[in-house]
């Protein structure tokens, strides 16, 4: 769940686990921890037809989430973060 300040852009202020619902630190429009965003819109052949879903993992709900997977993540280290 993401909370925005309307200025001229809108900026992120606060921001929660919809899992857990643990707050997580941000600065400056910016989540300081490791936070997995999720935001899809389901197609015209899935049960949820054109719905938009939204919402944030803290890194802790997404590693016990992880841990049930049948298949294990992709897991690679990256050079730099664009
Ligand atoms: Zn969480």
């Amino acid at each position: 769940m993401r909370k925005y300040e309307k200025k001229e852009t809108d900026m992120l202020t606060e921001l929660y686990c919809n899992r857990c619902g643990k707050k997580l630190h941000v600065e400056n429009g910016i989540a300081m921890e490791g936070v997995l965003p999720v935001d899809i819109t389901w197609g015209y052949f899935s049960k949820k037809d054109t719905q938009r879903h939204q919402f944030d993992l803290c890194e802790d709900c997404y590693d016990e989430i992880i841990r049930g997977f049948a298949i294990p993540v992709d897991k690679k280290n990256e050079k730099e973060l664009l």
